[in-house]
């Protein structure tokens, strides 16, 4: 990592919302980790960004990469077990991503 990279990563530390460029470097260092696969082990593609914190709570250090089906259950499945499962696993997937950026 340059030294720019670990300024900017210092700076949003305590930020619930990321600039659009911090947000893609952070984005970009999720997909390099996972080698641009779902973090729910699908293996699929990911291919998009979940918030797993939302609304009120919405923090972009909780953002996880996941294929497009992974991503319509944890927002839409009717099978609350499995929507909660998915869930689940995002969750720790996200604290993992936060905690190897932070490395
Ligand atoms: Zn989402
Ligand atoms: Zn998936």
């Amino acid at each position: 990592m340059t030294k720019a990279e670990q300024l900017s990563k210092n700076r949003i530390q305590d930020k619930k919302r990321f600039s659009k460029k911090e947000l893609d470097r952070y984005k970009n260092f999720i997909f390099r980790k996972e080698e641009g696969m779902c973090q729910s082990g699908c293996n699929r593609e990911g291919v998009e960004y979940h918030h797993v914190l939302r609304g009120a709570y919405k923090n972009d250090k909780s953002i996880v990469l996941t294929c497009r089906e992974c991503h319509t259950i944890v927002h839409f499945s009717t099978d609350t077990h499995e929507r909660e499962a998915l869930n689940i696993l995002f969750k720790s997937a996200s604290i993992e991503n936060w905690r190897e950026y932070n490395a």
